[in-house]
């Protein structure tokens, strides 16, 4: 089957998904988007507010910042494929659950097995935590680790995998937004248009 076939099938099942609590309060799923080729996929927490009433992620105030960084660096949010860990709401925004992380989590790594991305961006300490784990790398603070490179096969396929904060932690401190700039500028420098 062709990739956007492969990834509409999923977005519905995604969208009709009640195998955790999570599909109770949410509006809508956020499967992800952006461009099915992309050599860079982005990966966040989970929706927030905006994400849940529009089923589209990073469209919030987190977004906000992503779009702002990503213009600096001059990289298209159309070149890269953005989603999240977990693809509904949790409520007031809390944490995801270690349960709704394991859950959900086939759908990230079916997401990547269609895409097959030469780079996984994981922004935040969940998806670091989680894609690091699933390549057999031990989990270590973010920052000690935000911007390293650590390549890998995963899924059966080789990836670059690069944890960076998250772009809300940015929102209150401009320390993180400065390391987050930095970060994406030597991406940018090391790999060009991420294409
Ligand atoms: N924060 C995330 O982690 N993901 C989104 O999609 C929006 C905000
Ligand atoms: Fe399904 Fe994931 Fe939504 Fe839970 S968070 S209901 S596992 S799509």
């Amino acid at each position: 089957m062709p990739k956007p076939d492969l990834i509409q099938t999923l977005a519905t099942e995604i969208k009709t998904c009640h195998k955790c609590e999570l599909w109770k309060q949410r509006k809508n799923a956020v499967p992800g988007e952006g461009n099915l080729d992309a050599a860079a996929i982005l990966v966040g927490e989970a929706p927030g507010y905006w994400e849940d009433m529009k089923g589209q992620p990073f469209v919030g105030s987190a977004g906000k910042i992503l779009n702002e960084i990503l213009l600096k660096v001059e990289i298209s949010r159309s070149d890269v494929y953005i989603t999240n860990v977990v693809k509904c709401r949790p409520p007031r925004n809390r944490d995801p659950r270690t349960s709704e992380i394991e859950t959900c989590t086939p759908y990230l790594d079916r997401q990547i097995k269609i895409i097959k991305p030469k780079f996984i961006v994981t922004l935040g300490r969940h998806a670091a935590l989680y894609v690091l784990a699933r390549s057999g790398f031990k989990a270590e603070n973010l920052t000690k680790i935000h911007g390293r490179i650590y390549e890998t096969t995963l899924l059966g396929s080789e990836v670059s995998i690069i944890p960076l904060y998250h772009p809300a932690a940015a929102l209150y401190n401009p320390k993180y937004r400065d390391e987050l700039n930095k970060d994406f500028q030597l991406l940018k420098l090391r790999f060009g248009r991420l294409e």
